[in-house]
């Protein structure tokens, strides 16, 4: 798409320049706008006729489309427009369109639009779009239109309201079945006028019950008329007036935003209408000042500058400016799904996309987010726990699709019930927020208990094989999603492994820190003295299937039975091997689907080799397609410890622009959150090289050769850290907290003061 960044040298933007239809699905992905609470694709308020999926999302608001499982609901459009000028409607593709132009502007966090419209009378009118979601206040959106009349003087009319007759397009977990099912997922409660411009709808969901309401108000600053149009689900004001040729008229809605899931929400009908009259109060500029500051001070948390190539910096910008979209900081009832809040892909579940993609870049960024990521979890253990014990086993067992009760949301078995590392993965997010945040209250209150409860699983899920003469996990699905139902995936045990060690480590760390939080965790949990040597010895006896030779370690059991296949034949047409090949045959052939031994490699760094890190990358690599977002963000953070530096250049520019380029073929379903997170570890992690290391922040940092300078901040233990990586050095700068601290730069110990710090070779 038009959204080079070199083109328009400016790397806080991304420009369209041409409308086309036939990427305007992904072109909505990409030009959503979201602030954690709710999220609205960039589709075409005042519609048209080309593909479009006006999706309008809440994070939290699931409903049922049978009796298990739920579906991320598309509420009500709240953006919803239609505009005739002289009798003609006026969209893209009713007229001769020129000077259009669509800008997402990341650093503000605005969507604007503009076009020129020519109709069959050879009417000119000139219109101007803006729209945000409010991120100093979450309930607040604000969309404006201005008309310019430029060569005639003509009546006209624009519909703006609330169209709640939205449904959703069902989402498959089988990949295999594409039927399109519209699923209604709304019943209208009430619906009126607001003021003299404005109008309210309020919605609820069928099953789950959550009732939304959202209020309107239109200010235009000129004389018109206006009448209220009521329909079922469907509140708008139509505005009328006589527009003169050279005139400028500029409309401005406030939209204000409630549900009954909101906290201290009676009735969100109330307080709709109670919050509109205070935003629109505002005016706005004012709302938009306070928003764009909000963003302004996530910025300076988050941003990551890199000078050399703008188009990397612009890509670096969205992965983030997404991930911060995408996410509920405030509410720790809800979690992030695949796609955000920019489209119902995978109907909005958790993965374990979550704790290991995107995870890290909250826990460095804005520790308090990542904080309320876990505690989602740690709210959904009981039906975990219920999981675990339906399956015969102790502890808690987390489901693989994760929506807002914890019961599994995947009605694939074969991954619902076997891509257990799920489990692990979630404790892994446990032990990385508390090593890098050193966060007691929450290792002590929650965290133990998630790791006690998920060591007991695996202590049960796993058994001794007296002919492998270890601990052994059957019968799982590893990352490698194409590998089928296997045994001993080297992933799964690994992850098991230190899940139970962590858990170890949490006892011991918790029974040392706090002896009344100590006996609360036994009381509740029941937990025995002897557990912990347990998980220690299941630990250090888990299996992992390796080559005679013994450095190669063997994705699975059955990964060296599968038929030896032309790689890169398969891949040739940049086509995903699942959709030339049945599964059944994936299953069967020796191809990987995503890093799934490499990315063990990366998570459990400090057990492994370099020798058992090369003898690894040398034997997958040439096996991997790729076929997951998730894959080249981990190949790239590899290559780079592993010394392949161009190779990790050209995964990272796989992983950027992945979306933005659409590159990856389904951003039409939305962004790929965990490519944006892994995006932000592939330059924190990968180009500047951060590891823990025996408790010290260290970086060893290597930058690819288009890049003069590499600049972030990470906040580490109660401290905000400014790096600054250069050619001739890295500079680490304490910005906020108590100091001197040491850190590490390529395993030299430096002690890091406020102020300007001196570089390291
Ligand atoms: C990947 C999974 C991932 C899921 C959701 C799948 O295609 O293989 O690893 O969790 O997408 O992003």
């Amino acid at each position: 798409m038009a959204s080079r960044a070199r083109k328009f040298d400016d790397t806080w933007c991304v420009v369209e320049e041409r409308f086309r239809q036939k990427s305007s699905l992904a072109a909505e992905s990409i030009f959503t706008m979201a602030n954690g609470y709710m999220g609205v694709r960039g589709f075409m308020e005042e519609g048209g006729d080309f593909p479009s999926e006006a999706g309008t999302y809440m994070s939290g608001v699931f409903d049922n489309y049978d009796k298990h499982y739920v579906d991320l609901v598309n509420v009500p459009n709240f953006l919803f427009t239609r505009i005739s000028v002289g009798g003609e409607v006026v969209n893209l593709t009713s007229g001769r369109i020129s000077c259009y132009r669509r800008v997402l502007d990341m650093r503000n966090a605005t969507l604007r639009r503009q076009f020129r419209f020519v109709d069959s009378t050879g009417r000119a009118t000139e219109l101007a779009f803006e729209r945000f979601l409010s991120m100093d206040d979450v309930h607040t959106a604000v969309q404006r239109l201005v008309v310019r009349p430029i060569n005639h003087s003509s009546k006209i009319e624009i519909v703006a309201g609330i169209d709640g007759t939205v449904t959703n397009i069902r989402q498959f977990d089988n990949p295999l079945i594409r039927d399109i099912i519209l699923d209604d997922h709304l019943d209208e409660v009430k619906k009126g006028a607001f003021g003299r411009n404005g109008g309210y709808l309020s919605v609820v969901t069928k099953h789950t019950a959550i009732e939304i309401a959202q209020a309107f108000s239109v200010e235009a600053g000129f004389g018109h008329s206006s009448r209220l149009i009521k329909r079922k689900r469907f509140v708008a004001r139509r505005l009328a007036w006589e527009a003169e040729r050279g005139g400028e008229y500029c409309l401005t809605k406030y939209v204000s935003v409630f549900s009954s899931r909101d906290r201290g929400v009676k009735s969100p009908v109330d307080r709709a209408l109670k919050h509109l009259s205070v935003a629109s109060g505002r005016g706005y500029e004012e709302v938009l000042r306070r928003h764009t500051s909000a963003w302004a001070g996530i910025w300076e948390d988050c941003d990551i500058v890199i000078k050399g190539s703008a188009s990397d910096q612009q890509a670096v910008r969205f992965n983030i400016y997404h991930l911060v979209c995408g996410n509920s900081r405030d509410d720790d009832r809800a979690s992030i799904g695949p796609r955000l809040l920019t489209h119902t892909r995978y109907k909005g579940c958790a993965f374990w996309d979550v704790e290991i993609f995107m995870l890290p870049f909250f826990i460095y960024t804005d520790p308090m987010a990542a904080r309320s990521l876990l505690m989602y979890r740690y709210h959904l253990l009981g039906a975990a726990r219920k999981r675990a014990s339906e399956g015969h086993l102790d502890g808690a067992q987390y489901p693989w699709m994760s929506a807002n009760d914890g019961s599994e949301q995947c009605q694939a078995w074969a991954y619902a019930d076997c891509e257990i590392h799920i489990t692990a993965d979630i404790a892994y997010g446990v032990e990385r927020y508390f090593l890098a945040t050193g966060d007691e209250d929450f290792m002590v209150r929650y965290g133990a208990e998630m790791l006690v409860e998920t060591a007991r699983y695996w202590a049960t899920r796993s058994h001794y094989s007296e002919e492998k003469r270890g601990y052994v996990i059957p019968v799982v699905k590893g990352p490698d999603e194409y590998c089928g139902v296997t045994s001993n995936n080297a992933f799964t045990n690994m992850m098991a492994a230190n899940n139970l060690r962590a858990a170890a480590k949490a006892v011991e760390f918790v029974r040392e820190k706090d002896a009344p939080g100590f006996r609360r965790l036994c009381r509740k949990i029941r937990l025995r003295d002897d557990e912990a040597a347990t998980w220690r010895k299941i630990a250090g006896k888990m299996y992992v299937n390796r080559d005679s030779g013994g450095e190669l370690i063997i994705q699975d059991d059955n990964f060296l039975d599968t038929t030896p296949w032309d790689v890169k034949g398969l891949m040739s047409d940049g086509r995903p091997a699942a959709d030339k090949l049945p599964y059944s045959m994936l299953h069967r052939i020796r191809i990987i689907k995503q890093a799934d031994v490499i990315l063990l490699m990366y998570l459990l760094n400090e057990r492994f080799t370099r020798e058992e890190k090369f003898a690894a990358w040398k034997f997958y690599l040439p096996l991997t397609v790729h076929d997951s977002s998730l894959s080249y963000n981990t190949h790239a953070i590899v290559a780079l410890e592993l010394g392949f530096h161009k190779l990790a250049y050209d995964f990272f520019r796989k992983t950027a622009r992945l979306d933005l380029d659409i590159k990856i073929g389904n951003t039409d379903k939305g962004v790929h959150a965990a490519s944006l997170g892994g995006l932000w570890q592939t330059v924190v992690n990968g180009f500047a090289g951060m590891r823990i290391r025996k408790g010290l922040l260290s970086f060893d940092p290597h930058l690819p050769k288009a890049w003069r300078s590499l600049v972030f901040h990470v906040r580490f233990r109660g401290r905000k850290l400014r790096v600054d990586v250069k050619r001739s050095g890295t500079n680490v700068v304490l910005v906020e907290g108590d100091g001197p601290v040491k850190v590490m730069v390529r395993g030299n110990k430096v002690t890091v003061k406020r102020g300007s710090g001196a570089a390291i070779r």
